[in-house]
């Protein structure tokens, strides 16, 4: 999508901290995380959402990915939360599926 933003950092037309990328997803750090590690992964193929008709192997290869972030990031072994706001409820504010992983110091309560 022309006016994507997530779809821009994907094909390169916006710089981005990668983490990682292969030929299904992009990795970057948040512009404002909000933990010591906060990385998005992004498929290259624009889905508005979780709800919208993503092929099971990328949305599989999408999820897999999280393992890589957290073991490129160090923080595979001391644990993470990996976040996938969908919606307005939810105040989904990038409408480009994307996957957050959060981690890096403990956090509060396990509840949303
Ligand atoms: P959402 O609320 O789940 O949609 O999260 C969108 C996330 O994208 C927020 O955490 C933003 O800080 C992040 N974000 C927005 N624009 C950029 C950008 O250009 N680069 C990196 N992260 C971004």
């Amino acid at each position: 999508m022309s006016d994507c933003i997530f779809c821009k950092i994907a094909a390169g037309e916006i710089p981005s901290s990668i983490v990682y990328e292969d030929d299904l997803v992009v990795a970057f750090d948040d512009l404002s995380p909000q933990m010591p590690v906060h990385t998005l992964i992004v498929p290259r193929e624009h889905h508005a959402n979780i709800g919208d008709n993503i092929p099971d192997d990328l949305m599989g290869h999408l999820f897999n990915t999280v393992k890589k972030i957290a073991e490129i990031k160090g923080i595979d072994k001391s644990g993470y939360r990996v976040i996938v706001n969908t919606g307005d409820d939810a105040q989904q504010t990038v409408h480009h599926v994307h996957v957050h992983v959060l981690g890096g110091a403990p956090m509060n309560s396990g509840s949303p």
